[in-house]
């Protein structure tokens, strides 16, 4: 562990750096606004822009950039040098407080969902002081948020800072009708599981599909899959282990905490877990995170996969969001207590959050849904599109309890109290080992397992801490209006919110297909596709609870409905075309040339007069002729409905039917094209097999 403590955080602009900097005043000030989110003035940001560039230029560094997160899935930098002319014809290293506070990159690119007009096309970043900045690749990056020339915000921190001031805000609220006057601000913790693919360079450069789109559009599938659970936490392989430990070493340098590497269920799949933190900081580390494990991989030959799916009928890759909420002196509200008082308050807190995501169903599947999540979400290895919270038994047995007036042990004949009894010890094994549901409580925080590989998580935690940000102002007027005493109403209050929302609670298989039935029974919500869900940014009760607490506008929310609607629209058009091509180009061709070969070679030996016939040639060479007349055909249908979904003005209809006829043309082409590759000889093959890409890293 010595290696870690000599190189953990040494990129960073840390707390220890700035406090041994900066004039003590000015750490002062710096620490007052990272927590209270007080403002800066101009005097103590050029201080803390020169010692930044004083500590940047130590370290080699000639650029900084404001590095920010459009609202794609990816982040964005623009880098300016310290350069400026010293007037004699020589340079000095210079750096302000307003080129640490505030840039204009040229954003004119970045999809603004109609927010930015072109004649204000610039976009303006401005620095988030509450997470570090740090060094990357030899350039200073300063986190900032994003926003248009009327302050409306274009990126995904900035909605995200507000959530949680709301969360903050609306949970004080609370604690102190709870009495908790102690309690000065409360913040959500986040660590992400991130799942990935890592595959050979070379068979990646052969895939037109994997190059252009991320994913696999065609392939058959190989004789061994994931069906012996063999890869699953098994030995990592050697080239692998040199990739994980690069990457964790870079992690380290930059203050990310990588804490798990292992195996997943499919072959080629990994899984990296960080430490969790602020959710603010999380999410920065997430973005960190996906770009070191592309530009390591490529470092030792390896390609890393971040999309959801990127092959058919083995796992698709997800992200876990381990979600808790936490006071000023660290404690964990989600934690079951000792005492009578604290097992109220985390009663109350539990319910929060199974109004709120009982109450938000539609906004929580919409903000995991892509065209890539969609493949996975409802695949019989993923959590369905239904969301649901698992609790355990033991935890549902006592809420039952609760809400019935019963007592909660068998046996036992107490009547269960809240806030007069203490809670039994409910051990973390006896809480996660539902791996099939999609929000689960895991001991001491919830683990929402529905978000997609590649997507930035900023998205579903914006849904959540407004979410429970509501339910917590819900609460609190419920308490304020109550003329009982705090205790009776805090009872009443989980009695009344376990019976209104029992219904999300769901502790069995959530793969089994009897589950969407009986979901469809609860009037639990399925919303399979993208197009299904995005009309919820338009639904008046979302719009009010996001204006409410002053996370979107009206027009903020239409304009990520706009983004998320084009970007659907977009992959799955690229998709299609991706496909097209290589039928074209590569299957058919590769298809026609073998068939025509073996019916040349029946030819030839029925007029050599052997013996024995050409059945295997013949039969091969109509096969594949049949298959190919079918594919053909369905090439010509996906054709014509591309053109059609093209000319759809209507973002909605448009990827409705992007949906309902490229998206389904699509898998009809896939599925003939696959049969040709059981058929069509190795040689003629023009892409690497399944079994070539998932079985090449050794
Ligand atoms: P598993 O694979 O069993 O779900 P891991 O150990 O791989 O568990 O990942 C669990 C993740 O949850 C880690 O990122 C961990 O830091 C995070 N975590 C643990 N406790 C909390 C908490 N109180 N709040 C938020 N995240 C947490
Ligand atoms: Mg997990």
């Amino acid at each position: 562990m010595s290696r870690i403590n000599d190189i953990y955080g040494t990129m960073v602009f840390n707390d220890a750096v700035m406090k041994a900097r900066l004039p003590e005043e000015t750490y002062k000030q710096l620490r007052r606004s990272m927590d209270e989110g007080s403002r800066l003035s101009q005097e103590d940001a050029e201080i803390i822009a020169s010692a930044m560039k004083d500590w940047a230029i130590e370290k080699g560094v000639t650029h900084f950039t404001h590095w920010f997160q459009p609202m794609t899935n990816i982040t964005a930098e623009k880098h300016d040098s310290f350069l400026v002319p010293d007037g004699n014809g020589g340079v000095i290293m210079e750096f302000s407080g307003s080129e640490l506070i505030h840039g204009e990159p040229d954003a004119s690119s970045f999809p603004s969902g109609g927010l930015r007009a072109t004649f204000e096309a610039r976009g303006y970043t401005a620095w988030d002081p509450t997470s570090y900045a740090f060094i990357k690749d030899g350039v200073l990056c300063i986190p900032t948020a994003f926003c248009a020339y009327g302050g409306q915000a274009l990126d995904k921190k900035i909605p995200l800072l507000r959530s949680m001031q709301a969360l903050n805000r609306q949970g004080l609220r609370l604690m102190k009708l709870l009495g908790r006057d102690d309690i000065r601000s409360i913040k959500v913790n986040v660590g992400a599981e991130q799942e990935y693919f890592l595959i050979d360079e070379e068979m990646y450069s052969k895939r037109k599909d994997l190059l252009y789109t991320g994913r696999t559009l065609f392939g058959a599938k190989p004789p061994k899959g994931q069906e012996l659970d063999d890869h699953y936490s098994g030995a990592i392989k050697p080239r692998v282990q040199e990739f994980m430990t690069e990457l964790d070493e870079e992690l380290w340098k930059l203050g990310v905490l990588a804490k798990t590497e292992h195996n997943e269920a499919a072959p080629a799949q990994h899984e990296i877990a960080p430490y969790f933190t602020s959710v603010n900081i999380a999410t920065d580390h997430n973005q960190i995170i996906m770009e070191l494990m592309q530009r390591i991989a490529r470092k030792h030959h390896l390609v890393c996969l971040l999309h959801e799916k990127p092959f058919a009928g083995v796992n698709g890759s997800g992200k876990h969001n381990n979600w808790s909420i936490s006071t000023d002196s660290g404690m964990n509200l989600l934690e079951p207590g000792e005492t009578p008082q604290e097992n109220a308050q985390f009663l109350l807190m539990l319910c929060a959050v199974l109004q709120a995501v009982d109450n938000y169903q539609d906004l929580l599947r919409m903000s995991v849904s892509s065209a890539g999540n969609d493949l996975r979400l409802g695949g019989n290895e993923a959590p369905p599109a239904v969301i649901s919270v698992f609790l355990g038994d033991q935890l549902t047995d006592i809420l039952k309890a609760i809400e019935n007036d019963e007592s909660y042990a068998p046996g036992e004949k107490e009547i269960f109290k809240v806030g007069v009894h203490v809670l039994p010890k409910f051990p973390k094994d006896s809480t996660d080992r539902n791996r099939t549901s999609p929000f689960a409580f895991t001991g001491n925080k919830f683990e929402f397992r529905m978000p997609g590989s590649s997507a930035s998580i900023s998205g579903c935690n914006v849904v959540l801490n407004t979410a429970v940000a509501e339910s917590f102002s819900q609460f609190s007027d419920y308490l304020e209006a109550s003329e009982k005493p705090v205790q009776e109403a805090v009872r009443d209050l989980i009695k009344k919110c376990i019976s209104e929302h029992s219904r999300i609670i769901f502790n069995g298989n959530g793969y089994g297909k009897e589950w969407q039935k009986e979901a469809g029974a609860r009037g639990l919500l399925n919303l399979p596709s993208l197009a299904d869900c995005a009309p919820c940014y338009l639904d008046p009760k979302n719009v009010d609870l996001f204006s409410r607490h002053r996370i979107y506008t009206p027009e903020e929310l239409n304009a990520r409905y706009l983004i998320k609607l084009e970007s659907y629209c977009k992959v799955i058009r690229i998709e299609a075309l991706t496909m097209l091509d290589m039928v074209w180009k590569d299957i058919f061709p590769a298809a026609s040339s073998y068939s025509a070969l073996l019916a040349e070679s029946a030819y030839k030996k029925n007029n050599a007069g052997f013996e024995v016939n050409s059945t295997f040639e013949q039969a091969v060479a109509s096969g594949i002729s049949k298959i190919l007349s079918a594919a053909f055909s369905i090439a010509g249908v996906l054709e014509k409905n591309l053109k059609e979904a093209e000319k759809i003005k209507d973002p909605l209809k448009a990827a409705c039917h992007y949906r309902d006829y490229v998206l389904s043309a699509m898998n009809e082409l896939r599925a003939e094209s696959d049969e040709l590759e059981n058929c069509v000889s190795a040689e003629y093959w023009p892409y690497p097999s399944y079994g070539d890409i998932l079985f090449s890293v050794n």
